[in-house]
């Protein structure tokens, strides 16, 4: 399986960098896993749009969903032929999006393009041939991690989340961890965010094969971020950065 990313800018996109979105692809077949703004068209710069199978949406904060937008005008208003797709999130993200982008009262459009795939903690799917599992994570609006089986080891990826979460079981002995990294130093600040530190110790504890920094404030040098991490964590660790593609 093929993951790459489109984006990894927490909170805004800046030129060239879209916010949370990840491209996931297993012989022909894709998902796109967070629709941060700027997403859709890297997307679609890779894969046919036949090709995509589902979006999954962690959770209702713009910068993991602003794109779902994008993707809904391009499903229904490109060229192709018109497309219904599984949106697989968890509770809080549908009704939202529906107010968004249903011009009219009783409008159809968006329940015409997507099909409500709901989850919750400790639901599991079957998208493009591999097994994917969700946790509810620690943040202000209902959110889920994501662990992804593939045929070398699985890839975890947390999305938005405090420490206190219960990565343990989801990311346990994963090839590849994921992890969002928002802030620096030795304090989330009470956000419900990791820091690059809180990341490394996760990384730790689940013995994760690597660790992949992302969702990294676009103020702050991510090298640094990494050399934080690093100090909590004996295996490699690398910044995500848009265009990286991590095969698992
Ligand atoms: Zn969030």
């Amino acid at each position: 399986m093929r993951f790459t990313v489109l984006g990894s800018n927490a909170t805004y996109p800046t030129r060239g960098h879209p916010t949370s979105g990840y491209l996931v692809e297993n012989e022909g077949r894709a998902v796109l896993l967070d629709l941060g703004s700027g997403t859709v068209a890297e997307a679609f710069d890779r894969i046919e749009v036949a090709d995509l199978e589902a979006a999954v949406v962690s959770h209702a904060h713009a910068d993991h969903c602003a794109d779902v937008a994008s993707l809904y005008f391009r499903l229904r208003f490109g060229p192709e032929d018109k497309r219904k797709i599984p949106l697989v999130a968890p509770d809080g993200v549908f009704d939202r999006l529906e107010t968004f982008l249903t011009y009219e009262p009783g409008g159809q459009g968006f329940w015409e393009t997507f099909a409500d795939q709901r989850v919750d903690d400790g639901d599991q799917l079957d998208l493009i041939g591999a097994a994917w599992s969700f946790r509810r994570t620690d943040h202000p609006v209902p959110c889920v991690s994501t662990r992804i089986d593939g045929s070398n080891g699985a890839l975890v990826y947390t999305s938005d989340t405090g420490p206190k979460v219960h990565l343990k079981t989801l990311a346990s002995g994963c090839a590849v961890l994921v992890a969002e990294a928002t802030f620096q130093g030795d304090d989330n600040l009470g956000t419900q965010h990791l820091t690059a530190r809180m990341a490394g110790r996760i990384a730790s504890e689940v013995q994760a094969g690597s660790l992949v920094l992302t969702h990294i404030r676009p103020d702050l040098n991510a090298a640094d971020s990494v050399d934080e991490a690093a100090e909590e964590f004996d295996g490699h660790v690398v910044a995500a950065h848009p265009g990286m593609v991590i095969d698992f």
